[in-house]
């Protein structure tokens, strides 16, 4: 195969493209929006740095992509429970805040500036069915929705800042979050069940950060999407090669999914440059991710009581927060050990997933 289609133009497709472009494969990637990124409007998400012992951006790098996106590095952040607040402080960027859609700067857009710089050829407003793809990149799948987010981002005055909001209220069994960059800010709530009070928990996501600060919202813009997670990833279909979202790759525990995206379109590329076997090499990479994520998500709703400050004061009493969320996602053997109750449990709680 020396010409490659791919359908969608988020983290996953586009770092597949870069990889596969450099490599002088014929790429072409088809994107079903206007432009790279579709689901997003420059608003900020996290590429979260806790789970993996090498740095987020070292990772990209050795991927072969370049830096050339903005990032904002985030050491220290706050988490409210709406009675009190935790701040925790990490001797590493905790995360790096990176604009996602097509603004300048955003991951996506500088990610196809590199995909175009290596000779990848975009076909926007262009739906591209799984049977005329070789690598479906598509994002998120309905059956798999295990999440749901709404929020605005927009201009801002406020100093620059992270905080998050674990109460039921603002984001049932989830969490609010509130990020401000350089001028920059995104308010959201993510929900894990109870999907119809979406706008209800915005609306009390907002009114509570109201009260804990003097909020500056200029020219907000609406934002939100879901989030789709699968145990029984189809790496492989029909000969077609699925990654990120599309392959059900995600976290469980927070929806954290950039990561994950970058890296099976990397693994993807590799299999088919270097003849590697895609399946395996992303079982070996994923399959324990996924099923700490899991674990995680139940241990967070069975101890939600007293408004998640059990769970807070365990992370925020660990010696090191970032090595004990590190160890969190590990699928450590007391993870192994609680793992059947917590995949019994949630076969349960969410029935719609492959799980
Ligand atoms: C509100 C919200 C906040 C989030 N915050 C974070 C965060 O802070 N950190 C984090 O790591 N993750 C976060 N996520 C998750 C993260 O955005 C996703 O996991 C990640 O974007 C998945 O990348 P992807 O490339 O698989 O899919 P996507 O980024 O969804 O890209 C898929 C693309 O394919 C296009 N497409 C779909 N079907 C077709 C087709 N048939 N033909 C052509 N094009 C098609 C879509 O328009 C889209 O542009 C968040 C998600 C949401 C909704």
């Amino acid at each position: 195969m020396d010409s490659v289609k791919i359908a969608g133009t988020g983290p996953a497709g586009l770092s597949a493209a870069i990889n596969l472009a450099r490599q002088g494969y014929q790429v072409q990637v088809f994107e079903k929006n206007i432009d790279v990124g579709g689901r997003f409007h420059g608003e900020f998400q996290g590429l979260e740095n806790w789970s993996d012992e090498e740095d987020a951006l070292i990772q990209l790098k050795k991927m072969n992509i370049c830096l050339n996106f903005d990032y904002h590095p985030f050491k220290n952040l706050s988490i409210s429970n709406g009675e009190k607040i935790w701040n925790f402080k990490c001797n590493n960027p905790a995360f790096y805040l990176v604009k996602r859609g097509s603004v300048p700067g955003s991951l996506d857009n500088q990610l196809k500036v590199q995909a175009e710089d290596n000779g990848v050829i975009f076909h926007f407003n262009k739906y591209l069915p799984d049977d005329e793809a070789d690598i479906i990149a598509t994002g998120p799948v309905k059956q798999g929705k295990f999440a749901i987010a709404q929020g605005i981002t927009f201009q801002t005055e406020m100093e620059d800042n992270v905080i998050c909001l674990v109460n039921d209220k603002a984001a049932l069994k989830g969490y609010s979050y509130l990020l401000v960059a350089q001028g920059q800010a995104t308010m959201g709530t993510v929900l894990f069940c109870g999907f119809n009070k979406l706008n209800h928990c915005f609306l009390e996501t907002k009114k509570t950060y109201e009260n804990m600060l003097e909020l500056d919202i200029k020219n907000p813009q609406k934002i939100g999407g879901i989030g789709s997670f699968s145990l029984h990833n189809n790496f492989k279909k029909n000969g077609k090669l699925y990654i990120g979202e599309a392959a059900g790759l995600q976290d469980l525990l927070w929806g954290f999914g950039i990561n994950k995206a970058m890296k099976s379109g990397y693994l993807a590329a590799r299999s088919i440059i270097k003849g590697e076997d895609y399946e395996s090499n992303a079982l070996k990479y994923f399959n324990n991710k996924l099923k700490a994520s899991l674990v995680n998500r139940y241990l967070w709703e069975k101890f939600a009581r007293n408004n998640y400050s059990i769970i807070l004061n365990r992370i925020y009493n660990a010696p090191h927060h970032c090595k004990y969320l590190k160890e969190m996602h590990s699928f450590n053997l007391l993870q192994k050990i609680i793992y059947p109750f917590a995949l019994r449990y949630m076969k349960s709680r969410y029935e719609n997933l492959s799980l």
